[in-house]
């Protein structure tokens, strides 16, 4: 994300008691999104806006709606709602509610988190009294509409956050209903990362004469973070993720797996090896993942190992490293993944283990991305430098743009430059060196069953996580 100086906070027309709230924050300067929405939506204007988490957004509708409210401090009548707020996942609700409340924070407005997975009590308790803004998944708040809860007659703000993710997940038919429930007067704002033909088609319903913004285009987001590749022989990942986190520049790292039970066994296996961790995915209740989240967030746990649809929407500062322990199976993951590093204006760095029956799915990302991610060879027990310079972060270089630029990515028969290409040294084995790092430093290998270095030919050892076929999460 590209920061926009041309642009304070004032100069927006925010009040001064949300500028106050900002100072605190830490935030100097709006970032693009901020800028240019802040201003239309002061004026009352329907927003279409295109980009994804991690942009800033959520300060981009929140800050609006706070100032409808110094404007109009009527309170929220009982089972009401001044200011509706729906986001795809549980995580991303909480932090919006959070959001909320940090910029809000001087102005006594009631702010409701209403999510699936949580008991109910608490929810009818806070609805009872009538909120302000209200944040919800889709499904939970129709329950509540349902028996009665809460009432959106009075709602005079919506917001549609991350709308291709609630169409992927599903929530369209709750959401037309919940819609159907809206004043037909009200200001409404639609965000969503893509713009496919039945989110257009959704906005259209939802909208009235919209202004549209638009930020970085969602495939370029990798050209803010450090991207490397680490071509690795099957079975030898948990090795290598252990050689990387070990390292002290790892302070806040996520690991992303493919499924649910691979991300249980990498937490397992970091544990074992002393590298607290904890794995966030859809077989965990809710407590428990907000559990792992918070001390994620909190520096308890150094590395959270979560699969993709669990980590949509994650907004933990400070990631330094995202390690995609396997590539996710649709290049578009890819992008999201290593958006959880490098937010709000700071860089971040993505490495992937790479084995050769995942080689497919990189050139996927690569034509998506338009670059050639750089690469270091793993397999056949190469040098020891590479190692030591992954690890110190040395080897990560800014991936190279295809020579096109913005256009398309380059044909698809053609290869991403270095690939196929024997890095210097590879096959040739100093005299004397020892065919892997953990033996010659005498530690004691964490692979879980199955990736344990045996000695076998890759072919020879046991099942591989990482071949089973992809699980919900
Ligand atoms: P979002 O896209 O809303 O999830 O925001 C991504 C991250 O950027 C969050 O951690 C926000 O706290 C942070 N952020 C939002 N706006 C700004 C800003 N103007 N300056 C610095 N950080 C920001």
């Amino acid at each position: 994300m590209k920061v926009s100086y041309v642009t304070s906070f004032a100069d927006l027309g925010l009040a001064e008691t949300i500028l106050r709230a900002l100072r605190e924050e830490g935030y100097t300067t709006p970032t693009p999104i901020q800028a240019q929405s802040i201003p239309l939506l002061l004026q009352g204007k329907d927003l279409l806006g295109i980009a994804q988490t991690g942009t800033g957004k959520t300060a981009a509708f929140a800050l609006p709606i706070l100032q409808g409210f110094l404007n109009d401090r009527r309170p929220a009548e009982p089972r009401h709602v001044r200011a509706l707020v729906m986001a795809p996942t549980r995580e991303l609700a909480v932090q919006i509610a959070d959001s909320f409340r940090a910029y809000g924070r001087t102005m006594g407005v009631s702010v409701a988190c209403v999510v699936g997975g949580m008991s109910f009590g608490p929810q009818i308790k806070a609805l009872a009294r009538g909120v302000d803004v209200l944040v919800a998944t889709p499904g939970r708040l129709l329950d509540h509409m349902q028996s009665g809860n809460v009432r959106l007659e009075q709602t005079s703000v919506v917001v549609l956050d991350e709308a291709d993710h609630m169409l992927d997940l599903g929530f369209i038919i709750p959401i037309r209903k919940i819609m159907s429930k809206l004043p037909k007067q009200r200001h409404s704002l639609f965000f969503s990362a893509t713009m496919p033909r039945e989110i257009a088609t959704l906005a259209s319903e939802f909208l009235t004469n919209p202004s549209q913004v638009s930020v970085t285009p969602e495939a370029t987001t990798a050209e803010r973070v450090n991207q490397q590749v680490i071509m690795v022989d099957a079975g030898a990942k948990a090795n290598v993720l252990l050689e990387l986190v070990k390292n002290e520049a790892y302070k806040r790292t996520i690991v992303f797996t493919r499924t649910k039970r691979g991300a249980d066994r990498v937490s397992k296996t970091l544990d074992q090896a002393g590298v607290a961790s904890a794995a966030i995915h859809g077989n965990k209740s809710q407590n428990q993942r907000q559990a792992a989240l918070d001390s994620f967030k909190n520096g308890r746990t150094r590395v959270l190992v979560a699969t993709d649809i669990a980590a949509r929407g994650i907004d933990v500062s400070n990631v330094t490293h995202v390690v995609n322990f396997e590539l996710p199976d649709v290049p578009e993951s890819y992008v999201h993944r290593i958006g959880r590093t490098a937010r709000a204006g700071t860089e971040g760095a993505a490495v992937s283990l790479v084995e050769n029956a995942e080689r497919n799915l990189l050139r996927g990302i690569e034509r998506l991305t338009r670059q050639a991610i750089p690469r270091v060879e793993r397999r056949n027990n190469p040098p020891d430098r590479a190692t030591d310079e992954i690890a110190a972060g040395q080897a990560i270089k800014r991936p190279q743009r295809n020579s096109n630029g913005g256009g398309r990515p380059q044909g698809q028969g053609q290869r991403p430059q270095g690939q196929g290409q024997r890095p210097q040294g590879q096959g040739q084995r100093p005299q004397g060196a020892q065919r892997s790092g953990e033996q010659r430093n005498g530690e004691r290998s964490f692979a879980p069953r199955g990736e344990q270095r045996s000695g076998a030919r890759p072919e020879q050892r046991g099942p591989r996580p990482d071949r089973r076929p992809a699980q919900g999460v």
